[in-house]
């Protein structure tokens, strides 16, 4: 009779189950694991940090629309991965982590790196299982992906001992689970479809917000359509950016802060009203603001302020009943109100307020000016990855996105050291697609080594560094015997030397006139480049009306 070790049997299931891509750092119980993935036909990429790996996954799996896999050892390895988990549950991502763990007779011994894993991972997760026995692998796999794309999507842990990867089952033994099939796209109740509509027509100053869960739903041509019937006035979250074109007439993200201040009926699809959206709630809204929320997670309706109109269901799916409703009303937003007016004036106003920045020659450059020559350069295609405090935030602004998920960012949970391991998984996931990173040094520096990954698999990232010295802002250079301050690092520090050590190509660029060249320079190499710019220590954002974390 034939038998099929535990290791080969998660392979296979992983593989049944949809997995393309496994991101991890192989070590005691698992690299048994690894190879067998790379056998059944999954790519195997071992990262530096397991921190890294995890991100790497959970992006990947954002990016193909299906749950893909970290590999972790024991302990200390599924302890740094659970920083992925946190961070896939925030953005309502999905992955799965597979911990090899202590054998289980060895279970409360002190065994080597013996931890309560599947206990500590289970708050991160929608579901956390130990494997018991090698027969049952393809359930588990089968319950855990499952669980981690339907409904609100989320990250979801299987604990893999040591004497289970090594275990051999016979095959007629094992059990069979179903094969990977595609979350279903539950409906909204059709009369509150109605009544969503209703409530937009009663608005005198309507705006929809689009948030990466229309992303996640592949809802891009459902919400255009939409749009463009109604010709409501749109902005979109961080990460839902792209859903619909940054340069689409509609857009009205260039006056955001009066768009959520002003507005009195919001259509909040595939967004929370969290920290990102100052929680729904003046002054940043305006009081009484009516919400349409749709949203696929039920308990999620309603949070922080309640919503007139609930539509529980799929972004695509519901959308798509919106549009057919729609086909019976003539009515659409008008192109002459005060409304379109005001929200022309602020966002005309604020290129103003920007405009004298980005002309700045000086050197060292400020970060308008940095982006000037970034976005001229940036391809149509690219996915973009932000990273770092004002490097983030100027760059939301800075640089628009035209398509659907080509832009990864610290998301929300606000996580620094996303940046190397999205931007590993973007170039692994989206071969044929540019990948550029533009991180801030201190950003940078959680997961530089990273760049060694992208050289080993020959993974063409930009990488862009908006290096000031500092988290957040610097000081410049320090003075002899001067105390380093706590959130100053070496100003100048040449990190795209440490790319070039490796192999891949450095610039470092002082003079704003010498960016373009270097940055055509690098798009042109055929491997990791990583471009330099060290930003005046005191450069920041345009006076905010609205302080950070304002509520
Ligand atoms: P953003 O950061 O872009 O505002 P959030 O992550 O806060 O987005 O919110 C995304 C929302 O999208 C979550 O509340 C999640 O439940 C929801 N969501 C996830 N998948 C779908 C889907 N297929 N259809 C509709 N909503 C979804
Ligand atoms: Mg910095």
């Amino acid at each position: 009779m034939a038998s099929v070790d535990g290791a080969t049997l998660m392979a296979r299931s992983l593989k049944a189950q949809g997995v393309d891509y496994m991101f991890g750092i192989v070590g005691f119980p698992v690299p048994g694991i690894a190879a067998a993935a790379q056998k059944e036909g999954i790519s195997y990429i071992g990262m530096r940090n397991e921190q890294s790996a995890s991100y790497a996954a959970q992006a990947a799996s954002y990016l193909t629309g299906r749950t893909q896999a970290c590999l972790v050892v024991s302990g200390p390895g599924v302890i740094h991965a659970f920083a992925g988990l946190a961070n896939a549950r925030e953005n309502c991502w999905p992955m799965i982590l597979i911990g090899g763990a202590s054998p289980t007779y060895q279970n409360g011994m002190g065994a080597f790196q013996e931890e309560r894993q599947t206990e500590l991972a289970a708050p991160y997760c929608k579901y956390a299982q130990e494997i018991d026995r090698a027969e049952r692998i393809p359930y588990y796999v089968e319950q855990a992906i499952r669980t981690s794309l339907n409904g609100r999507p989320g990250p979801v842990y299987l604990n893999f001992p040591d004497d289970v990867i090594r275990a051999e089952a016979e095959e007629e033994n094992v059990v069979q689970a179903a094969p990977f099939a595609p979350p279903t796209r539950p409906l909204a109740d059709p009369s509150n479809v109605e009544r969503a509509l209703d409530a937009l027509e009663s608005a005198e100053n309507p705006l929809v917000i689009v948030g990466k869960g229309m992303a996640w739903a592949r809802a891009e041509d459902e919400v255009r359509d939409f749009i463009e019937r109604t010709q409501l006035p749109f902005l979109a979250s961080p990460m839902g950016k792209g859903v619909m074109s940054d340069d689409h007439p509609l857009s009205v993200g260039a006056a955001r802060s009066t768009a959520l201040k002003e507005a009195d009926v919001v259509f909040l699809m595939g967004a929370r009203l969290n920290w990102i959206m100052h929680f729904g709630l003046p002054p940043r809204f305006k009081p009484g603001v009516r919400i349409v929320q749709l949203d696929i997670e039920q308990e999620e309706i309603g949070r922080n302020v309640p919503a007139e109109v609930a539509l529980v269901g799929d972004g695509k799916a519901v959308m798509g009943q919106l549009n057919q409703a729609l086909s019976n009303r003539q009515w659409f937003y008008p192109a002459e109100t005060a409304w379109r007016g005001t929200l022309k004036e602020k966002a005309q106003a604020n290129a103003e307020a920007v405009r004298p920045m980005i002309e700045d020659e000086s050197s060292p450059m400020n970060y308008y000016r940095a982006y000037r020559d970034i976005v001229e350069w940036l391809p149509d295609d690219a996915i973009i990855i932000g990273e770092g405090a004002n490097t983030m935030d100027i760059g939301r602004t800075q640089m628009p996105n035209r398509a659907p998920r080509h832009r990864l960012d610290a998301g929300t949970y606000g996580t620094m050291g996303i940046g190397l391991g999205f931007a590993v998984a973007a170039a692994v996931a989206c071969p044929d697609q540019p990948v550029v990173s533009v991180q801030g040094d201190s950003a940078f520096g959680f997961s530089g080594m990273e760049m060694e990954t992208m050289i080993r698999y020959g993974l063409p990232v930009k990488l862009i560094v908006l290096n000031n010295g500092g988290i957040g802002g610097g000081v410049g250079p320090l003075k002899e015997g001067q105390t380093v301050p706590p959130g100053v690092l070496t100003y100048g520090a040449r990190y795209e030397g440490m790319l070039e050590a490796l192999g891949g190509k450095g610039f470092y660029v002082e003079d704003p006139a010498d960016l373009r060249a270097a940055l055509d320079e690098a798009m042109a190499f055929d491997g990791p480049a990583l471009v330099n710019v060290p930003l005046h220590p005191k450069a920041g954002r345009k006076p905010q009306q609205f302080g950070w974390l304002t509520t």
